[in-house]
This record gives C-alpha cells, structure tokens and sequence, in this order.
C-alpha cells in the first residue's frame, strides 16, 4: 500500500494495523506499506494518521500562505494521506524532466483508454465519501466545512465544530476560519450564506442576487440542489486569484471580483459570472465527475462555463452576453497561440485552461444558440440521470457529445463534429455591401461575403473544410466591434445559410444601413471577425 502526503507536511503519527513498512522515501514523504494479510475485496479497515502543517521562517518564495492569522483556507489533500500514485505526482516541470532524461511532458490518458474510465480526475484512491468532520480554531473566529453543522462549542479559548454531511460528496473538501462577518439569506429552502471581511461588504448582496437566479436556473433546467445551503467565503488574495467549489461551500478569493467596482453597467458583471460558475461545479463536478482521462474537465469546467452563461444571458441579454463572448473568443485565440504542447479538440482537452474554460464557453453558446437551450439542457438532464453520484466507471466526454447528438436533429450533427471533435475555425468576409432606396422606403440590402471554414490540427496546420451552416446576417448602424454597439444599433438581422466561397445575401431593411455583415454576437470563432462586416455604400 503506497501512502503519500505533501511533501512539506509533519508526519506525527501514521497507524495501518496489520500492515509494516516496507520503504521509505522522507524526502517525498512515501511510504510503501506490506499488509500481513491481503485485504478482500469489499472489507473494510482503518488507518489513523495525525499530521502537522506549518512553517519554520520565512522563504524567499513558496511560503505557507494558506494558514494565516485570519483567512485560512486549507483542501484535505494538503493535510491528509493519498493512497496510491498517478502520475500527477511525478516531477512536472519540462525543463527538469529533460534533465533527467524523461520525456518533456505528461500527457493525459487518452480519451477511451480502456481501464481510465474505473478513476474519477478529482483522486484515484476515492469515490463519492461521507463525511463526518470537527474543526477546531480560535474562539473569536468562524470555522466552517462541507456538511451540515450538528454541535459548536467554545472551550479554553478554542471554538469547535461538528459537520456530517448526509449526501454523497467528492473526496475533496475545504476547512476555512477566519474573523468573518455573515450575511445569510433563506431562498426556496436553502441558505445562501457569505461570509466575508467585514470591509469587503460592496457586492455581498449582487453574490446573493446571482446565487438566487443561478439556483432557480439549474434547479429548473437541471435538476434539484443536493443540499440545503450554499456558503461563500472569502479567502485572503495573497493565496491566489481564484475561486473553487467543495460540497457546499464555494472559497473565493478577495482578488477576484470580491472587491472589484462593480457599478458600471457597461462592464460585464464578473461577480454573477463567478459565482454562478462555481454554483454550477455542484453539479458539474459535485454530481457528475469526468473520469481521468483527455475530455474530463468539459464534464466540469465547460459545463460550468455554459450554465453560467445561460445565467448571464438570462440576466443581461445579448449585449453582455456579446462582450462576454468576445472576451472569450479573444482569450481562446490568444491562449492556442502559446500552447506549448498540442491543441485538442474540446472532447479531448487535457486540462488546458483556454480550451475547456474559453472555447468550452463558445461551443455551448453556439450549440444552444443553433439546437436551442431546451434542447441542451435536455441532454444535460439525461448525462445527470445516468451519471450523477455514481461511482466506476465515471463517465467521459463522449457520454456528454452522445446525449447532445440525442438531441439534435440531423442537420446539427455535423456541427456537434465540429464544435467537440476538431479544431474548428471560420474566415468570413463581408467584401462588399450596397443600399438602395425602394419606392417603399425601405431599402435593398446586396452583401457580398466570402466565407471558408478551416480544420486545424494539434500544431496549428490547417485544411480547408466545405462550410455548409446558419449564420446570422445583418444590418447594423454601428460596427459590432466598436464601443457603443448594443442590439438597438440592430436594423435586421436574419438567419441565413452560409456555404463556402462566394456568395450573394441580400435582404430588405427598414431604414439604411451604415454597416452589414455577419456574426454580429460573436458565437462563432472566427479569427478576424473585424472583416465580418463591412461599410455600406449607397448603390
Ligand atoms: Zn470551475
């Protein structure tokens, strides 16, 4: 039995009856136990392990930050043992690997790899657990853990409480503490509840506000809420820029948006944003978790990254969503010019945070935009059906890109091959585009475009594809990529098929156009979307 801690945590006391150490490795904390006699499947046995976790001084870098004097926040894998190995405890940096003669880069187990499927990517040594926990800090602060609170008590100075939770949760849970003030609200029978520095108070109520319309969105669309409260707590920014979602209870760093000026209406609402994204991780990930193999985090991260934006959509309309969209679609293009090993398809990502993150939320929102949102969310109702809180084998994206072809009608399919098999990218031009005045007072629209649909493969090399889709083509008063665009600057704008090469749309508009082109809601990734419209002369 091999039992690994992290590498810096005291081991005071470790007790596995039946079992003597076989060897040792201190400078990894590894041990490699023997059991005197062989464990039978389905028994059960103890281990006892009690450890310390602190720092002696000060280093120049990679100090303890997440024990702290008020805002400590600590996930169970730095304070408790890993039984087991996998790969993502080998030596991970490129350079020192070629050092040492191993191949620069770890790659993921390939999406299908027989056997992959029996482990979910959160750890291998665990499937959904109980937990059943105490946590002990200063009197004057509040500890909080996955679960529902059954005892506190203050003694000595110390404030103790008791959590057990009473539905399966991942092996994979958080402690906080820290001097918090708490505003808490009851919505449909669960408490959302932000704990937060008291000076940090300005968006506390937009949290609350996103947390009830993103609660409606996935209890409505998805299926119900597996527990009846859901904690925010604010950790300290020197841990990182980051939020992250345990059973129950989202940590969220102060340097993300926490205590970001929020009161321009123009801007995208990243508090929303961020909260409804790690709301949505309890059922993407907390219900459903990917099997560790290319493709797991689309299960997690990219569906996310949807059920926020559907949130979002629903809150702000499309012209947020297209600031939002464009924000993506420009981090994705950015992000797979500096990929230092392949790009994947969707499907086959291998943790890459521009694919499953930025491209993830492109897929989904042309895919809802082109099948319709019912229809997506119909899928994502049967993936939890089959796959919610279920152990091996874990589900991977195919389950997800099966139930969305389910869903689709024909004409769709090609675009589910596009969107989650390859790397799919657009050129399309508006090259030309004339008015002319009727005797009605409308006006004849004639836009000339030049479209090609591209297949790029892991380095970048790229074929051309036949594009035969719907795109939206329009009439606009102001250029979709200029500041001021909003869907009022939206003369006409219809649906249109779109093949490659050279083509001819016309339409009637209402009143004259200054700009036509296509795409005006950034769904597509298409890499030069300037050159999707053009200005309109008078013919
Ligand atoms: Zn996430």
């Amino acid at each position: 039995m091999h039992v690994r801690f992290v590498r810096d945590l005291i081991i005071d006391r470790l007790d596995i009856p039946g079992a003597h150490l076989q060897s040792q490795y201190p400078d990894f904390n590894y041990r490699v136990y023997a059991l005197d006699q062989p464990l039978q499947p389905g028994e059960s046995r103890t281990m006892t392990f009690a450890t310390t976790y602190r720092q002696q001084g000060f280093r120049n870098s990679g100090n303890v930050l997440d024990i702290v004097g008020n805002g400590t926040f600590v996930n169970d894998l730095i304070l408790s043992p890993i039984i087991g190995m996998d790969q993502r405890q080998l030596l991970q940096d490129r350079t020192k690997r070629r050092k040492y003669g191993l191949p620069a880069e770890l790659r993921m187990p390939r999406l299908g790899t027989p056997g992959a499927d029996q482990v979910n990517y959160i750890r291998h040594d665990s499937d959904w657990i109980t937990a059943d926990l105490t946590v002990t800090t200063d009197a004057d602060q509040i500890p909080v853990a996955p679960g529902y609170l059954t005892s506190e008590t203050v003694q000595d100075g110390r404030r103790t409480i008791h959590c057990v939770t009473d539905s399966p949760i991942l092996h994979f849970f958080s402690a906080q503490s820290a001097r918090y003030t708490v505003s808490s609200v009851k919505y449909k029978g669960v408490d959302i509840g932000v704990y937060y520095d008291a000076p940090h108070a300005w968006n506390v109520p937009l949290i609350q506000k996103g947390m009830k319309a993103a609660l409606d969105y996935y209890q409505a669309n998805f299926s119900p809420y597996q527990f009846h409260q859901v904690r925010v707590l604010e950790f300290p920014a020197p841990q990182g820029a980051f939020a992250q979602s345990f059973a129950n209870t989202i940590a969220w760093s102060e340097g993300i948006f926490f205590i970001a000026d929020n009161r321009d209406p123009d801007r995208i609402d990243m508090v929303t944003y961020v909260g409804a994204h790690e709301l949505a991780h309890q059922w993407w990930a907390h219900q459903v978790i990917g099997a560790d193999e290319q493709g797991s985090t689309v299960l997690s991260e990219t569906l996310a990254q949807y059920s926020a934006g559907m949130v979002m959509k629903h809150m702000y309309g499309p012209d947020m969503m297209r600031k939002f969209l464009k924000f993506e679609l420009d981090s994705y293009l950015k992000g797979r010019g500096g990929d230092v090993l392949a790009e994947q398809p969707l499907e086959k990502v291998e943790n890459q945070q521009y694919i499953h993150y930025r491209k993830g939320s492109l897929v989904m929102y042309r895919l809802q935009d082109q099948i319709g949102e019912d229809a997506v969310n119909r899928a994502l109702r049967h993936l939890l059906h089959d796959y919610a809180f279920k152990g091996p084998p874990y589900p991977t994206s195919l389950a997800l890109v099966n139930d969305l072809r389910q869903e689709a009608p024909a004409d769709k399919q090609q675009l589910i091959t596009d969107l989650f098999e390859k790397i799919t990218l657009y050129d399309i031009k508006a090259t030309k585009a004339v008015s002319k005045k009727r005797a009605d007072g409308r006006y004849d629209l004639t836009l000339t475009l030049d479209a090609k649909k591209l297949y790029a493969d892991g380095q970048g090399k790229e074929t051309e594809a036949p594009m035969n889709e719907t795109v939206d083509v329009g009439a606009f008063d102001v250029e979709p990529a200029q500041k001021g665009f909003s869907s009022k600057s939206v003369i006409a704008l219809q649906r249109t098929a779109i093949h490659s090469g050279t083509q001819v749309v016309t339409m009637v508009v209402n009143r004259a156009p200054k700009i036509a082109g296509v795409d005006p809601y950034n769904t597509m990734i298409v890499r030069n979307y300037e050159a999707n419209v053009t200005k309109v002369t008078a013919g």
